[in-house]
């Protein structure tokens, strides 16, 4: 069975690459029935934030990426979270010691620097140089008195190191870039470099699949799962590794914090589906078919394979991004559709959180005039708040009352009142009305004609369709407004 893991920490933020590599991991475990842990990895305490782990939840629960183990759902191989995992870690380093895989290792930052400059003016590596590796009791008891406080090295082999990547193929890693490296501070605090490989190996992990950027570490964890197994911790089996490509934003840089579209909470904001931004991520090095991009999270499951994972950087397209959520938009159910407008209404205040039946029905009428014209559910708010906003919080945009409540516009409106008085409300005898009263009987061009009705009722310049959208709105409301806006 495979065992994959997404191992966050909990910052309080999530980058649109992090959750990639949860999409991947997870598609991964599900393609085969195997489990996905999530582990929590908070031992770097100061970038922990008080709300950082619910964030972490709440996201994945929000993907819809659920996992088998860790948090809330618990597992053989918990607890799940760093740190909490204290003892252990401790115990590890204590077995590593005694076998000789680690050494204390008592070189002050000065020294190491010193040696390190000297070593890069030599024109030799300049990786740790392996100063501790064997001093005598003697040497140790020297530095001891001295009131040096040691840090703890992982004594790597003097081979290559070689893995088969999931996505790259056979990597080398030569012996002279790869110095005995810290698994624990001075202070006993424990490194990410000694918790992560301990915990995938007693979690018994078979795949990690992370981001590029890790690859340097790798073969420094391959070298500790070896000595983990030779010291009976874990499976003995070192998991295969998948590096997945680095994604790109702006300027061919990596995608960073500060570039608009990299963090999570923008897209919740947004009202991005869930399965639409999970689509587009799925596109950041991986494809269903080549002339395929809108997919659904059970087609990409069903689909998955590690091997077809390009290793080139993606480039991330917000535009793209946009424009597979607006397909996965166009595919909901009319009944769905409606339902996921209803948080974005609620939080503008425009509806209740759980709107009443009236309401639910002027909105599901709605859906058909502009399902096809949103991408995201946020614009649900300027595209139907007109329908919802009570009269005496009913305002025009300025900006469109500048430019289309000029010139005719009063003679418009005024023709448009008595259209509407006594008509039947429904969209055609509206738009027969009005077309009678504005295009014949004013001679004015569609636009012209329409455009100021548009802005009266809606506040906007764009607005669902307009005669539609008057029967929706109701005749009482219509002509209200439509009076207002004359004033
Ligand atoms: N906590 C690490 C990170 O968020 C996990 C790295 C890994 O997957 O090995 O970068």
């Amino acid at each position: 069975q495979v065992r994959l893991r997404f191992a966050p920490s909990p910052t309080g933020y999530l980058h649109v690459g992090n959750i990639r590599t949860a999409l991947f991991a997870w598609a991964f475990a599900r393609h085969y029935g195997g489990k996905l842990v999530l582990r929590i990895e908070d031992t770097d305490v100061a970038r922990n934030t008080p709300d950082g782990l619910s964030f972490t939840l709440e996201s994945l629960r929000w993907l819809g990426i659920d996992w088998d183990e860790g948090p809330e759902k618990g597992g053989d191989f918990g607890p799940y979270q760093q740190t909490e995992r204290m003892d252990i870690y401790a115990d590890v380093v204590a077995k590593l010691l005694a076998a000789g895989r680690a050494y204390h290792c008592y070189c002050s930052q000065e020294e190491l620097e010193q040696r390190r400059e000297a070593a890069r003016t030599a024109g030799q590596h300049s990786g740790y140089d392996g100063h501790c590796r064997t001093l005598t009791e003697e040497q140790v008891k020297a530095y001891a008195d001295e009131g040096r406080r040691p840090v703890v090295r992982l004594r790597m082999p003097d081979r290559p190191i070689v893995f088969d990547d999931l996505v790259r193929g056979e990597i080398t890693f030569l012996p002279e870039n790869l110095s005995d490296y810290v698994l624990v501070r001075a202070n006993g605090y424990p490194l990410y470099p000694l918790v992560n490989p301990v915990d995938d190996a007693l979690m018994e992990i078979t795949h990690v699949l992370r981001g590029e950027d890790l690859l340097p570490s790798t073969p420094r964890q391959v070298a500790l799962y070896e000595a983990l197994a030779e010291i009976g911790v874990g499976s003995g089996r070192t998991p295969r590794f998948g590096h997945l490509p680095f994604v790109m934003g702006e300027g061919n840089k990596k995608l960073s914090k500060r570039d608009p579209g990299s963090g999570l909470g923008e897209y919740m904001q947004r009202g991005f589906l869930p399965e639409g931004l999970l689509n587009y991520l799925a596109l950041l090095g991986w494809s269903i078919a080549d002339d395929r991009d809108v997919f659904t999270t059970a087609e990409m499951i069903e689909a998955f394979d590690i091997r077809k994972v390009n290793s080139n950087a993606a480039r991330f397209d917000p535009k793209k991004c946009e424009a597979i959520n607006a397909a996965h938009m166009r595919m909901l159910a009319p009944e769905e559709f409606g339902s996921r407008m209803v948080p974005f209404l609620a939080k503008a205040g425009l509806l209740p959180a759980e709107p009443s039946a009236d309401q639910r029905a002027v909105l599901q009428a709605a859906v058909p005039l502009v399902q096809e014209r949103m991408n995201t559910l946020s614009e649900s708010v300027d595209m139907l708040g007109f329908l919802f906003v009570d009269d005496a919080a009913f305002s025009v945009d300025p900006d469109a009352a500048a430019k289309v409540l000029t010139g005719d516009a009063g003679a418009v409106l005024e023709a448009s009142v008595k259209a509407l008085a006594d008509v039947d409300w429904t969209t055609e005898a509206i738009e027969a009305s009005l077309r009678t009263s504005l295009i014949e009987g004013l001679g004015l061009k569609p636009k012209n004609a329409f455009g100021p009705v548009r802005v009266a009722i809606s506040g906007r310049r764009i607005s669902p369709p307009l005669f539609e959208s008057l029967e929706l709105l109701g005749r009482e409301k219509a002509l209200h407004r439509l009076e207002q806006a004359r004033a």
